[in-house]
């Protein structure tokens, strides 16, 4: 069985990281979302919130995605779960260089984990949970941005 860890901070989780998941599922018999503590990002929601708000966007495909918690490095958690490659998602050039360091990084940890990225669908290349709360916080349109449960809870943030 082939299985893939797609790490994130998914605070909270949007169309773009859903598209991501999809594209994976087509390589990855099974795909574990790995909500992470991303040390340089504060984060919106709690862990159990943004938890929450994946199982509910991702419900249609859980027989094969399981969400899973992560606190120490991805390589040693992937391991752990019995993954092979670690699931990254590209938007624009600016998404490269980050990717880059991180997964020749991930490569010295542990070379028998390897990195894979999916580019996500034009209509998603410019979304970012950030840009989500930005739009949120001030009443915008978020309905292009995630699933409605998601922006029940968002909305619920700011209320
Ligand atoms: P992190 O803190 O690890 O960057 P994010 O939740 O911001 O966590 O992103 C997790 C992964 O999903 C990253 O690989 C990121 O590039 C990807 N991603 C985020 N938004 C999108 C999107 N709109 N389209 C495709 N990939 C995305």
């Amino acid at each position: 069985m082939k299985i893939g860890v797609y790490p994130g901070s998914f605070d909270p989780i949007t169309y773009g990281h859903i598209d991501i998941v999809k594209r994976a599922l087509k390589v990855f018999d099974k795909l574990i979302v790995l909500v992470s503590t991303n040390p340089h990002k504060e984060t919106m929601f709690t862990k159990d919130e943004r938890i929450d708000m994946i199982r509910h966007a991702l419900e249609g495909c859980l027989d094969v995605v399981t969400i899973d918690t992560n606190d120490t490095l991805t390589v040693h958690r992937a391991k752990e779960l019995g993954a092979t490659h670690i699931v990254r998602g590209l938007r624009a050039l600016t998404d490269f260089e980050y990717e880059f360091q991180m997964t020749h990084a991930n490569r010295v940890l542990d070379k028998s984990i390897d990195s894979i990225f999916f580019m996500t669908d034009n209509r998603y290349s410019y979304m970012s949970s950030t840009t989500l709360k930005e739009i949120a916080q001030f009443n915008g349109n978020v309905e292009p941005f995630a699933p409605p449960y998601v922006l029940e809870k968002i909305r619920a943030k700011f209320s």
